[in-house]
Order: C-alpha cells, then sequence, then structure tokens
C-alpha cells in the first residue's frame, strides 16, 4: 500500500452529491458536525477516498471518509 495521495475530481461528482459532502462535515477543531465546508479536494489513499476542505466556521481542515458501496 502506498501512502500517496491519489487527486480525484471532486467536481465530477453530480451538485446534489457535492452540496452534500459540503454540508454533512465534522469538524476536529469545532467539535460540530454539518458546519460546512469549502474548498474541497478528493483523494484517494490506501484505497479509500477521502474529500478535505476547510472549516466555514473556523478555518481548519476537515476530512471526511467516503464510505462506496459497491453492488
Ligand atoms: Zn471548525
Amino acid at each position: 500500500m502506498s501512502d500517496t495521495r491519489i487527486p480525484r475530481d471532486f467536481y465530477q461528482r453530480p451538485a446534489d452529491e457535492q452540496q452534500e459532502f459540503l454540508e454533512n462535515t465534522w469538524c476536529n477543531h469545532c467539535q460540530q458536525v454539518d458546519l460546512g465546508m469549502d474548498n474541497p479536494e478528493e483523494y484517494e489513499l490506501k484505497g479509500r477516498v477521502y474529500i478535505e476542505g476547510r472549516c466555514l466556521a473556523c478555518g481548519a481542515t476537515v476530512t471526511t471518509e467516503l464510505v462506496e458501496e459497491d453492488d
């Protein structure tokens, strides 16, 4: 397994999905959910997909791990 981040294009996602990811966040710094984020960057790391952005309330980095279902 590599530690290299593989960039993905967040903006390839449907607009409603983008909106959902930007709104449904957990900020470790604020210790609050759903404060929202901007500057989203999507990447793959060790076979998992993450979206990283900036907390709208405090500006800290917020990371969301995506759970993708393959059926
Ligand atoms: Zn915050």
